[in-house]
């Protein structure tokens, strides 16, 4: 096993292909050529392996594929142009028509709707189960079903699964478990050593880390990447381009520096947080009111910038006073950037054509950055005074 400095520094890139220089050049070319038939009936026979068209593999998106492995401790990695293609290849490459898939209930909202919407018109059903009990994944099993997907802790509430718990069950019934391991990062979670199959992830928020690039990550066994790769990457074409590549690869440098800057100014805020009278509850996974708090310390090592708080107020106005007064927090979807951000539930309440959440609008989501955590506290606690 490569350390993780190895594999951060130096894994994947051969810098005597490349003049010495330190960072990979971006191979900003659609196709490579070949000296004569040999070479070109050679290459055809793996283009996984082999430079052919970069619709397969590129040499600046193969350092990163190699990194992202090692990172979650599998044999091969694909990247996509968003999480969602990743999450979509991977169900997608493992269920066929008549097939059933036991999803935990609450997952990123565009694999809701992968299933719900888009899976259903193909014959594929599905079951949402509360994960957070194994015996309910259990139960939910059928004869036809195929995939067991998770996502341990989800990025609203955390719900976790029991991921050895989770293997064992799927092994048993022959099924293919996928997780989407975007909150913890491969620093923190490593679902592959609990006997998990697919691992994915949306690069776009720690992995990349800058919130300037829209990527997504597959860690599989060797035989599981071929597959998707021959039939879900090639035919369906999610594929990232080789700049957002070397981007990729330069935000992957500072991970675990990120990770634990994001993690240990999040736990000083709660601090903060949890001694507030405007605060009625704190959701993070390592909290010491978190119910799954024993199972979250077992299968993660950290749980960096994402937490969740609840406040105490009757009134929307206040609310709404509470999320314009945050200057410092900016508000927005997604995480995993430098930048903290707030995404408060009242945002979703009364848009036109949409159904109401069904998390209260006292409820808000915050993301914490790089920035120093006493300057971001400074905010919220002048933003609190307008509860
Ligand atoms: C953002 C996110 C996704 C989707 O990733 P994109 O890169 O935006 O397509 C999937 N899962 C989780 C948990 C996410 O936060």
């Amino acid at each position: 096993m490569p350390s993780l400095s190895d594999i951060l520094t130096h894994l994947g890139e051969d810098r005597e292909q490349y003049f010495q220089a330190v960072a990979p050049p971006v191979i900003q070319s659609s196709n490579f050529v070949f000296p004569d038939l040999v070479a070109f009936r050679k290459v055809f026979a793996d283009e996984l392996q082999n430079h052919v068209y970069s619709r397969g593999n590129n040499p600046t998106v193969e350092i990163l594929r190699k990194k992202l492995a090692a990172l979650e401790g599998t044999e091969d990695a694909l990247v996509f142009s968003s999480g969602a293609g990743a999450i979509a290849a991977a169900v997608i490459g493992n269920v066929q028509a008549g097939d059933h898939i036991v999803c935990q209930k609450s997952p990123y909202s565009w694999t809701t709707a992968l299933l719900r919407k888009f899976l259903t018109r193909f014959g594929v059903e599905h079951t949402f189960v509360d994960g957070t009990d194994v015996d309910n994944i259990r139960a939910a099993i059928r004869p036809n079903t195929r995939v067991l997907f998770l996502e341990s802790p989800n990025t609203m509430t955390f719900d976790c699964q029991d991921l050895a718990a989770c293997a064992a069950l799927a092994k048993e019934n022959d099924l293919v478990t996928i997780i989407d391991n975007s909150y913890c990062s491969p620093i923190y979670q490593n679902p592959a050593a609990f006997g998990i199959d697919i691992v994915v992830h949306s690069g776009t928020k720690y992995l990349n880390g800058h919130s300037d690039v829209v990527v997504g990550v597959l860690c599989a066994s060797k035989q599981m990447v071929k597959k998707i790769f021959e039939s879900e990457l090639m035919t369906l074409g999610g594929i990232l381009g080789p700049h957002d590549a070397a981007l990729v690869i330069r935000g992957l440098r500072t991970l675990p520096l990120r990770l634990q800057r994001s993690d240990e100014s999040a736990r000083a805020l709660i601090e903060k947080l949890e001694h507030h009278p405007k605060v009625a509850q704190i959701w993070h996974p390592f909290h010491h009111s978190f119910p799954q708090l024993e199972l979250a310390k077992k299968q993660m090592r950290g749980c960096g910038g994402l937490f969740s708080v609840q406040f105490k107020t009757e009134s929307a106005e206040q609310m709404e006073n509470f999320v314009h007064r945050l200057k410092r927090f900016l508000m927005a979807v997604s995480w995993g950037g430098h930048e903290s951000l707030i995404m408060p539930s009242i945002g979703f309440y009364h848009i036109p054509g949409k159904p109401e959440p069904s998390l209260p609008w006292t409820f808000c989501r915050f993301y914490i950055g790089l920035e120093d955590p006493d300057w971001l506290w400074e905010d919220l606690e002048q933003a609190l005074e307008a509860l």
